[in-house]
């Protein structure tokens, strides 16, 4: 993993207490799911190989962050085979750089690669033509207590209606998108609840939150967005429960998840063998 934490952060912010110095929504969802892998990736820095879907939803990402430059920079949609080609490089690169990844059973990367550039087309088709970026993986670092966190946000779309006040265009509602590609779709429930959405409502004081969401289904893949908001409550609670965490962190506190944990077993555990799978 490239350390990139160095150029957004300045070395005498960086907070020795935590793995690269910096803290960040992904390691702070880490430690939730379970301290105990968390130590194993964080800490131990034993990475596991990525999934299959894992390398699709990256490569989708790769494709949607050009297409969203390419409007931000040229006020114009770009050809739809040109980001297909960056989803389709993207793909290849990340198959070389991975040695090991763990493709599903009836997988193969022909396979994913395919569908990573379907879900890219529905993606340009059904959601692109409405996307107003403003920002894309807008980098941001905000400090809880002395800790920097730092966080990448997909895509700050400006998808208010267009109102013209005095022959000038207003700024329309700002809202924090993030795309997900998933096997199951999202519910209001998974976005009221996203730690991550919260995140990046603070850190850039939009309160409007959107998950732009593709969902690999049999027939193909779908698009459908679900819409959230974030208030000041919403923040206090996620910057509490994240300093507490932090805390945690620091003095070595790395709890194992709960024993009903679905993913706290041999299929979806890769640390399993070492932890409560070992002999
Ligand atoms: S086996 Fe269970 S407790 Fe151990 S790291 Fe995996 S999920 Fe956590």
């Amino acid at each position: 993993v490239p350390d990139i934490s160095k150029k957004y952060v300045p070395d005498d912010r960086l907070d020795p207490g935590i793995p690269k110095g910096v803290f960040s929504g992904t390691q702070y969802e880490s430690f939730l799911r379970c301290g105990r892998a968390y130590e194993f990736s964080y800490i131990k820095n034993i990475k596991r190989p990525p999934a299959g879907a894992m390398i699709r939803g990256t490569t989708v990402h790769r494709g949607a962050e050009e297409a969203h430059r390419h409007i931000i920079a040229h006020k114009k949609l770009p050809d739809i085979q040109e980001i297909q080609a960056v989803v389709s490089d993207a793909f290849d690169k990340e198959v070389k750089e991975n040695e090991v990844i763990e493709w599903d059973e009836g997988e193969n990367p022909g396979r994913v690669k395919d569908s990573a550039i379907r879900s890219y087309g529905v993606y340009h088709r059904l959601a692109l033509p409405k996307v107003r970026p403003v920002a894309a993986e807008q980098p941001f670092v905000l400090y809880l207590d002395s800790t920097p966190v730092l966080g990448f946000i997909d895509l700050i779309d400006q998808a208010g209606e267009r109102i013209v006040i005095d022959g000038e265009e207003a700024p329309g509602t700002l809202v924090v998108a993030d795309l997900k590609v998933t096997q199951k779709s999202w519910s209001q429930t998974d976005i009221d609840r996203k730690p991550q959405f919260t995140l990046y409502s603070l850190a850039t004081g939009i309160p409007s939150v959107r998950v732009d969401n593709l969902v690999q289904l049999k027939a193909g893949p779908d698009f459908k967005q679900l819409h959230g908001q974030r208030g000041h409550q919403d923040h206090q609670v996620l910057m509490e429960h994240m300093s507490e965490t932090i805390g945690l962190i620091k003095k070595g506190v790395f709890p194992m998840t709960s024993i009903d944990n679905w993913m706290c077993s041999q299929t979806w555990c890769g640390y399993w063998s070492m932890c409560r799978g070992r002999r």
